[in-house]
């Protein structure tokens, strides 16, 4: 298949939101339309509701919705996460219907990996599934549920097999968080809001036909999971000049789509992404502070970051160049550059950041990337696991000390 030019895509695009982008339609009627065009994510392949372009190409796409002032694809986990997912893993039926309901917004999906006792061994979860006819009954504990309280749909991974060694005896399910037996509650950070949760799953049930990827086959498509939440994270958001949160529950489906123009959502980065250095840039002029010698420097240390960031993300999303560890090294940078621009922030205003809310210089961004700085060092995989990944994997260094891979997940110690 031969492949557009970025101006040609450019041009089609326009043309294409020139004839369908209505700013009265409903939040749900527009991302149902952008959804069958083939540009909510246009590089998905042409049967999971994509075009089959690459990275460059689909950046064309959502830079061209964001310049025409339209509203981009629906922002959250689903988008991010879950669909990769289902399109990696999935089958038809999975393809047709879950993944077009994420991409037209009509669910919204958290991520049920973390419990207490697993997180960055994360294999060794305890939530169990256990069959029953068709169905599985689920009991056990999540934590760190991000945005779990907005969510209808959660990506559950659950131990199916405790005969089997830990890594195997996994599945990962299309989990319903509506049903009885689904408990949320949530969990006060110190950014003040509550965006994280802990779900406690007694006797929910799922069915056969909501497996993402075959039993026992769960840790295979987590990993997925994993590697999209990586690079995600190093480019931020969907794009698009505005957003609103997918879903029944969070109610914006029937919003006039125009209304959310400009709301950018940042899923919870507290202002950091690409648009780190321009802000910090703008912050120093505003007070007049531009000039000292200092803060010009950190500033061009935070630009610079945030350009190899940028293009470690690209190339990371290009196969062809791939070395192998490039996700692990997006993320870490963008935990950098996240600390980066709480330094050079904090540099910038002095003593008010120790003042919260909107009134204060910056309009409260500087405080907000500080208190919410240490998160993406520790969500998605730490820096720690990160660093072990790579060395293991990609610079081949023995691995950990621990009990042999094809021990029972039932004759480990606990968190052993
Ligand atoms: C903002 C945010 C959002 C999140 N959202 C979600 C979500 O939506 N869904 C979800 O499932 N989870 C979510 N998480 C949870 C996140 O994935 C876990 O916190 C993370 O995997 C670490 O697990 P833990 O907290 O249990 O820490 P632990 O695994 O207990 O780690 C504690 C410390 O020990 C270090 N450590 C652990 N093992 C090793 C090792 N082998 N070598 C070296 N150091 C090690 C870690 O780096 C860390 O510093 C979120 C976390 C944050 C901060």
């Amino acid at each position: 298949m031969s492949l557009p030019s970025v101006e040609d895509v450019r041009a089609e695009v326009k043309a294409w939101l020139e004839e369908n982008w209505d700013p009265e339609l409903k939040v749900g009627e527009w991302w149902d339309i952008l959804a069958r065009s083939g540009y909510a994510q246009p590089m998905f392949p042409e049967d999971c509701w994509g075009k089959g372009w690459p990275r460059d190409l689909s950046m064309a796409v959502s830079e061209t919705i964001a310049e025409h002032g339209a509203v981009g694809p629906p922002a959250g986990l689903g988008y991010l996460l879950a669909a990769p997912t289902i399109v990696a893993h999935g089958n038809e039926r999975q393809h047709r219907e879950d993944l077009f309901r994420i991409l037209s917004g009509q669910d919204a999906w958290c991520q049920l990996f973390s419990e207490p006792g697993a997180g960055s061994d994360l294999a060794s979860l305890g939530t169990r599934a256990v069959k029953d006819g068709d169905e599985w009954i689920v009991n056990g504990q999540k934590v760190w549920t991000s945005t779990a309280k907005q969510c209808n749909v959660g990506m559950l991974i659950a131990r199916t097999d405790v005969d089997l060694p830990k890594h195997k005896g996994i599945t990962y399910f299309r989990f319903d968080m509506t049903q009885p037996g689904v408990e949320i509650r949530p969990l006060r950070e110190m950014t003040g809001r509550a965006m994280f949760n802990e779900v406690f799953i007694d006797n929910a049930r799922v069915h056969d036909s909501d497996m993402i990827g075959g039993l026992n086959n769960g840790w295979a498509a987590a990993n997925t999971t994993l590697m999209a939440e990586r690079t995600g994270l190093g480019t931020g958001g969907s794009g698009g000049a505005g957003n609103a949160f997918p879903g029944p529950i969070a109610g914006q489906l029937d919003d006039r789509v125009g209304d959310h123009v400009g709301q950018i959502r940042t899923g919870g980065t507290g202002g950091g992404g690409a648009a780190a250095a321009n802000r910090m840039m703008k912050l120093a002029q505003e007070l007049g502070r531009s000039g000292e010698k200092p803060i010009r420097q950190k500033l061009a240390q935070l630009y610079t970051l945030q350009q190899i960031g940028r293009f470690s993300a690209l190339r990371a999303k290009h196969a062809s160049q791939r070395t192998g560890g490039e996700p692990n090294i997006a993320k870490l940078m963008m935990s950098d550059l996240l600390r980066l621009q709480r330094e050079v922030g904090n540099e910038i205003i002095g003593a008010n950041g120790m003042i919260m809310g909107p009134a204060t210089p910056g309009h409260g961004i500087v405080q907000e990337v500080t208190l919410f700085s240490p998160g993406p060092s520790i969500y998605g995989g730490t820096d720690q696991v990160q660093r072990n990944i790579l060395g293991e994997r990609v610079l081949g260094l023995p691995k950990e000390p621990g009990p042999a891979k094809e021990t029972p997940f039932k004759e480990l110690l606990v968190n052993g």
